[in-house]
């Protein structure tokens, strides 16, 4: 079976895959207040993107995470979900979300083979979710993470975006809302995608290692060598079942073990987050529809251009212009 291999020698196996540039929420370190979706001739459709998994499957891929925008506001999404589950060769299926939707959809993304979800959270304060998101109500989103639980997906992981002076005082409220409901947590650097205007990225900087410094003020904190195919590093709290995960990508570079690529809604094939090397998969999949062949080529020919890593500096951003959104976080 082919595989895909890049030019430093790390396989592939993990694609994210942004199946809408669209989202219910604005957060601050993600959108800015006006955004312009792309016009609908421009987004793949749902049968473009599961041809696409699909054939990522045929080259080797192992999990694949539908993302966004917000997975959950693309109507009639719940068709690729199904397909994709019912792939064989997939070991994982698995999505992200803010989870405003979630208590709707997740009886119905179980039974389609979904059993790992990320969740994001930033806050347990009703005022300040609504600040940092513009427009989310937390009391919704906790509905959507109680009927996750209430569903018994195999793991649920919180995903939290920790910003100086906005919300690093819920570290340990956070991890103890995690803890007591046996929930995954990852605390994420934010890394400088999209020029946003709310806040100044150097100064809302948390390193991963501050963070842990804070949680160990209330919890021994165990390292680990746990590896779910992501970019987090996890550490455990001794008498629970959660990991902690911290995803670094200024502190801690991860790219030597990166072995995953991006989907943008447009068709882009992203090699690496922090770098614009890309291969145009749609204009393959519309020249010549159910060509597996063809696509398999372009997909290979990516993988001669994968980056060895990506370089964010927080001084001079932002680097990288497209929002994490269109990107596919
Ligand atoms: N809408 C879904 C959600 O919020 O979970 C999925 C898409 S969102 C882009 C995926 C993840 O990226 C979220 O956990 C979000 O917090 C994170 N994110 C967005 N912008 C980011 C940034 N500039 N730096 C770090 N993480 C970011
Ligand atoms: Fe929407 Fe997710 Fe971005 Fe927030 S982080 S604006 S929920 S896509």
């Amino acid at each position: 079976m082919a595989k895909l291999i890049d030019r430093f020698g790390r396989e592939v196996t993990y694609l994210r895959m942004s199946v809408t540039d669209r989202c219910d929420f604005r957060c601050v370190y993600c959108m800015s207040e006006d955004m312009t979706f792309l016009p609908k001739e421009q987004v793949l459709t749902l049968e473009e993107l599961a041809f696409i998994g699909e054939t990522f499957v045929d080259l080797g891929v192992k999990k694949i995470r539908l993302t966004g925008g917000e997975p959950l506001v693309r109507h009639n999404v719940q068709q690729l979900f199904r397909h994709l589950g019912a792939l064989e060769n997939l070991d994982e299926l698995t999505f992200t979300t803010n989870g405003s939707h979630l208590s709707q959809y997740a009886t119905e993304l179980k039974e389609s083979g979904v059993k790992r979800i990320n969740i994001s959270l930033d806050s347990l304060k009703a005022d300040r979710f609504k600040e940092l998101t513009r427009i989310g109500k937390l009391e919704k989103v906790l509905e959507g993470i109680d009927s996750a639980i209430a569903n018994g997906f195999d793991r649920i992981k919180l995903n939290a975006v920790i910003l100086s002076g906005r919300n690093d005082d819920e570290v340990l409220s956070l991890l103890r809302y995690a803890l007591g409901r046996g929930l995954d947590i990852s605390y994420i650097e934010e890394m400088p995608l999209g020029a946003i205007t709310e806040h100044n990225r150097g100064e809302a900087f948390c390193s991963s290692q501050a963070l842990r410094d804070i949680i160990s003020e209330e919890f021994e904190l165990i390292p680990t060598s746990e590896n779910t195919g992501g970019p987090s590093r996890y550490w455990r709290v001794p008498g629970y079942d959660s990991r902690v995960g911290f995803i670094s990508p200024h502190s801690e570079n991860f790219c030597d073990t990166c072995n995953r690529v991006r989907l943008t809604v447009e068709g882009r094939l992203l090699l690496c987050l922090g770098n614009e090397h890309s291969i145009d998969l749609r204009s393959v999949v519309r020249a010549y529809p159910g060509d597996k062949e063809k696509l398999t080529e372009a997909i290979m020919q990516g993988m001669e251009i994968k980056p060895e890593r990506h370089y964010f500096e927080l001084e001079n951003e932002p680097q990288i212009l497209r929002f994490m959104n269109t990107t596919g976080g």
